[in-house]
């Protein structure tokens, strides 16, 4: 990562302003204020140090910065001193690319009291404020995570729920387990506003809610994730800086989640309100919170942990996936082995499944035939082997279960083959019922 160069092309001269006011920002400065786009007086960010001095700072998001800039800032600097003398008046210039050595020389001579940063200066400060830019925007860091399960738990979940399959014995199940974390923002507001018309005040609305913002979409998070993480407790953990788990890294920065967070709060608090005018007409107004309504309690940066498990079972691959919350809380969003190989069917319960010894099919009770031999394997319906006697199909695992079956019916003669199937047989008993009632009637 030290070697990568800052990504800074997509920027604009203001964005790059901007850039550098958080990076001061997370310096330490304090009162950063970023001056009109269109000035030119030789300043771009004011800010205060620690020690009642202040600061002027020049940005210049180009290849080359002559000595002319320095002069430019030195004559700003000059004039801030007449307007604060009880202050200490310092200067920075910081550039995305160098110094000329006419403008190095220069800032010798006058004393060296303009700061000079380079591109690779700026690169370093970066890497010392752990600040990680991507496409010109400073993107959240936090090793903040919802607390993990162990490593070893994901496997043992996807072999406990494929030992109540059944058939499972037949074949062992190969599971990979990888941990992924999602970026994501917590985010805990209060909206307080009041609507007034012309008789008055209509509605006072006070609410307090929380919302999770995805770090890679920027959209407010599926309503069922949110859910499972906003119950219970809300225990976070480190995530370790050497672990050998995926982060996906955040694609906004602090200020684009917040305005994100703001239009949905505001999308979701608009609301209708009725009230009778001075005229006695009733009318309805959609009272929206401003910007200034609501107040962002808490916004915390978090990642979400999201295991998926690979099963493979003779030629057949599963997916698991799940998000976790301490020990014992998991949300699946994927879940193949309920998931019947032949319909898609989704089962709620690993119970209701079988397996195919033949192919590794998981199937649901609509695709399972049991060996009607053994009476106890169970096949799918692609590979069940089938002897059909009058009506009824006979199914079997393999080709020697079939085999012997029909030699054994073949010895039989008619009526035992018809006991054997049962529907020709239940509809037989019915027609010679139905025969002697049918003679009884006559002979009456
Ligand atoms: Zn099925
Ligand atoms: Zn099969």
């Amino acid at each position: 990562m030290e070697d990568k160069p800052l990504m800074l092309d997509g920027l604009d001269g203001y964005q790059f302003e901007e850039l550098i006011a958080k990076i001061m920002k997370k310096k330490g400065y304090q009162n950063i204020r970023v001056t009109q786009k269109s000035h030119d007086v030789g300043k771009d960010i004011i800010m205060e140090g620690n020690n009642n001095d202040i600061f002027l700072v020049e940005c210049k998001h180009q290849h080359f910065v002559g000595r002319p800039i320095i002069q430019k800032l030195q004559g700003a600097m000059n004039h801030e001193e007449m307007k604060h003398p009880d202050k200490e008046i310092k200067g920075i210039v910081v550039t995305s690319g160098s110094f000329s050595q006419e403008a190095i020389a220069y800032n010798k001579q006058i004393g060296q009291e303009i700061e000079l940063i380079d591109g690779k200066k700026l690169k370093n400060l970066c890497n010392e404020l752990k600040i990680v830019i991507l496409n010109g925007k400073i993107q959240i860091i936090t090793n903040n995570s919802f607390e993990n399960i162990n490593e070893k738990q994901p496997k043992e979940l996807a072999l406990k729920g494929y030992s109540k399959i059944y058939g499972n014995q037949e074949h062992k199940a190969k599971v990979k387990s990888e941990l992924v974390y999602n970026p994501a923002c917590y985010i805990r507001y209060n909206v307080s506003f009041d609507t007034y018309t012309s008789v008055g005040l209509i509605d006072s609305y006070n609410h307090s809610g929380q919302i999770i913002i995805d770090g890679v979409t920027g959209k407010e998070l599926d309503e069922h994730i949110q859910g499972f993480y906003f119950t219970s407790r809300f225990d976070t953990d480190e995530i370790q800086e050497n672990s050998t788990h995926k982060t996906i890294p955040y694609e906004f920065t602090e200020n684009d989640i917040e305005e994100h967070a703001v239009n949905k709060i505001t999308e979701q608090h608009t609301h209708e309100v009725s009230y009778t005018g001075n005229n006695n007409v009733s009318y309805s107004k959609n009272c929206t919170p401003k910007r200034r309504d609501i107040d962002i309690k808490e916004f915390i940066p978090i990642y979400l942990p999201l295991w998926t498990n690979e099963i493979a079972i003779l030629k057949m691959n599963y997916k698991q996936q799940f998000y976790v919350k301490g020990e014992h809380n998991r949300l699946f969003l994927i879940d193949e082995l309920k998931k019947c190989k032949i319909c898609e069917r989704q089962e709620m319960e690993y119970e209701k499944m079988s397996i195919c010894p033949e192919c590794g099919r998981i199937i649901c009770k609509n695709h399972v035939k049991i060996d009607y031999l053994d009476k106890k394997t169970p096949i799918c319906s692609i590979h069940a082997k089938s002897v059909k006697i009058f009506l009824q199909n006979k199914y079997f695992a393999t080709k020697e279960n079939s085999k012997k079956y029909q030699e054994w019916l073949e010895s039989r003669n008619f009526f035992q083959k018809l006991y054997e199937d049962k529907v020709a047989f239940s509809l037989s008993i019915l027609g010679v019922f139905g025969l002697i009632w049918l003679i009884i009637s006559w002979i009456k």
